[in-house]
């Protein structure tokens, strides 16, 4: 999945009700990718973040499903993470909308 550049079911990852203190890695590599603190309910079913780690994020233009969207790589990697849309809360603004199966997650 990581690979692929697939999008899980929404509500399928239990990720999604992780509410613990933490940092989630990426699935393939164990580079912390975003904060806990960062973590919030989008409505979606997947998990959404509105920041990252510096430097821990790589966005690619994904011209597939006849769209244009903003895809989400490891920076380190290369891993398919999701996408980053401009609906997100304050104060960035975005929101990363993360596949949860490329996502690990470790408590602080
Ligand atoms: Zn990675």
């Amino acid at each position: 999945m990581l690979r692929q550049g697939s999008t899980e079911r929404p509500y399928s990852s239990p990720l999604l009700k992780e509410h613990r203190k933490g940092r989630f890695l990426c699935a393939g590599c164990d580079l912390p990718l975003f904060s806990s603190t960062t973590k919030f309910d989008s409505g979606t079913g997947w998990p959404s973040f509105w920041n990252h780690f510096p430097s821990a994020l790589k966005i690619v233009t994904d011209r597939s499903m006849g769209m244009v969207r903003r895809e989400v790589r490891c920076a380190r990697c290369d891993g398919h993470l999701g996408h980053v849309f401009d609906d997100g809360p304050p104060p960035t603004g975005l929101r990363y909308c993360m596949n949860g199966a490329a996502l690990a997650f470790r408590s602080a």
